[in-house]
C-alpha cells in the first residue's frame, strides 16, 4: 500500500547487533567516540558501514521513486507518537528515555504495528554528548551581552537529543524566458524591447526541512549542517536515540523547493538578461523552468532540544549537536544598560559643569 511519500514496496532494515559482545548488555551510539558503547563493561565498538565501502552520502534520483517497477528503499519499524504534542519518532533502541523529546511528555505510545517510513539515506551523527552541549551553552550565553547578569548562571532545565529530518536536493533546471529590456537613449528617455531568451542553473544541496511541525523556535537558527559530515545511513548511529520521522513528503518537499528555485530564478534571470542583452532596466518577466537530474537525500541531523527558565518563564534552546552552534533568544537587560549610561552621562555632565564654575570661581 502505498503512504504519503507514494512508496509501494518496503524492505526491512537488517537487524544490527546491540548486544554488547563482551557482557550481554546493551549498546548505545556514543557521541564523543563515535562508535558503539557499552555502559556496563565501559566497550568500544566501531561501527561499520556494511555494504557502503565509501562514505560518500549519494543522491537518489528523484523521478525514480515514483515509477511504480522500481523498488523503493524503505524501512519497516514500529513509531511511537505522542499524544500531547503529535511528534511522531523513530527509534532504534528499546533504550531510549520515556519522555517526549519536543514537550517532555511521558504520553508516548507504540503503535501496534511496524509501520513502512522513507529510509533515510544518510545521517549526521551526534558528535557532541550532552556534557558538552551543556558546555556550548555556557560559553554562548556568557558571550551574549546585554542579558540579566542571573541568565549567566542559568542551568538547561532539560536537554533531550533528537534526529530531524531533512531532504537535500540537487536539480539542473532549464528556463526559457521573455523580458522587457530597457534602454536610456541619449535624452535620458527610456525605451522597451521584447528580448527572449533562456537560463540554466544547477542548484546544489538545497536544505529543507522535512518536517512542518515546529516545536522550538530556536531550530530554526542552527541549521547549518555541514552536508560532508553526512555518513551513509546506518541505525547504529541511532541506537539509544530518537528521531523524527518526516511529516513532509518528499513529493511536498520537491514543491517547496521548486518554489524557492523559482524566486531565486526571479532575480537571476533578470540579472543574466540584463547583462546579455546590454539593457539598463528590465521588466515584465514571464519564464517556465524545465527540472531535469532531480536528486534527493533524505539526512537526519542531529539537535538538542532545550529550555531555561528565568522569572518563570520559559525559554527555548536548540543546540546543533554537530558543530555545538547554539540558538536562545535570553531576555534583553538592554533597557537597564541604556538607563545606567543615562544615569553616567548626566553624573559626568553634573561633574564637568560643577568644575567649570569652580575654576570660574577661582
Ligand atoms: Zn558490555
Ligand atoms: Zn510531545
Amino acid at each position: 500500500m502505498a503512504d504519503d511519500n507514494g512508496f509501494t514496496k518496503t524492505t526491512t532494515m537488517p537487524g544490527t547487533e546491540r548486544k554488547c559482545p563482551n557482557c550481554g548488555g546493551t549498546l548505545t551510539y556514543n557521541a564523543n567516540a563515535q562508535k558503539l558503547y557499552c555502559s556496563l563493561c565501559g566497550k568500544y565498538k566501531e561501527i561499520s558501514y556494511g555494504t557502503h565501502e565509501d562514505v560518500e552520502v549519494k543522491g537518489i534520483a528523484y523521478n525514480e521513486i515514483f515509477n511504480a517497477n522500481s523498488a523503493t528503499p524503505g524501512i519497516k519499524c514500529k513509531i511511537l507518537s505522542c499524544a500531547n504534542c503529535g511528534a511522531e519518532l523513530i527509534y532504534d533502541s528499546a533504550q531510549v528515555s520515556g519522555r517526549c523529546p519536543f514537550c517532555g511528555s511521558t504520553n508516548i505510545a507504540l503503535t501496534a504495528a511496524a509501520t513502512s517510513i522513507m529510509r533515510p539515506n544518510g545521517i549526521i551523527p551526534f558528535s557532541i554528548d550532552e556534557d558538552k552541549a551543556r558546555g556550548c551553552f555556557r560559553e554562548h550565553i556568557k558571550r551574549k551581552l546585554f542579558i540579566p547578569y542571573k541568565i549567566s548562571r542559568c542551568t538547561l532545565d532539560n536537554l533531550f537529543p533528537v534526529y530531524l529530518p531533512f531532504f537535500g536536493f540537487d536539480a539542473n533546471t532549464k528556463s526559457s524566458y521573455v523580458i522587457e529590456i530597457g534602454y536610456y537613449d541619449s535624452d535620458g528617455n527610456i525605451h522597451y524591447k521584447t528580448c527572449n531568451g533562456t537560463y540554466e542553473k544547477h542548484f546544489q544541496e538545497f536544505p529543507l526541512s522535512a518536517s512542518s511541525k515546529v516545536y522550538n523556535s530556536q531550530v530554526d537558527k542552527i541549521r547549518q549542517f555541514d552536508p560532508l559530515s553526512a555518513r551513509p545511513f546506518n541505525p547504529d548511529y541511532m541506537a539509544g536515540y530518537y528521531a523524527e520521522r518526516n511529516s513532509t513528503s518528499l513529493k511536498h518537499g520537491f514543491e517547496k523547493v521548486q518554489y524557492y528555485i523559482t524566486g531565486k530564478l526571479n532575480k537571476l534571470i533578470p540579472k543574466d538578461a540584463l547583462r546579455k542583452f546590454r539593457g539598463d532596466r528590465y521588466r515584465n518577466l514571464d519564464f517556465k523552468t524545465k527540472y531535469s537530474d532531480v536528486t534527493y537525500k533524505y539526512i537526519l541531523a542531529p539537535v538538542y532540544l532545550a529550555s531555561f527558565t528565568y522569572k518563570g518563564k520559559k525559554y527555548d534552546v536548540a543546540i546543533n549537536g554537530s558543530t555545538g552552534d547554539v540558538a536562545c533568544d535570553p531576555p534583553s537587560a538592554r533597557k537597564f544598560f541604556i538607563a545606567l549610561l543615562i544615569i553616567l552621562g548626566i553624573i559626568a555632565v553634573g561633574a564637568f559643569i560643577a568644575y567649570l564654575i569652580y575654576n570660574a570661581g577661582i
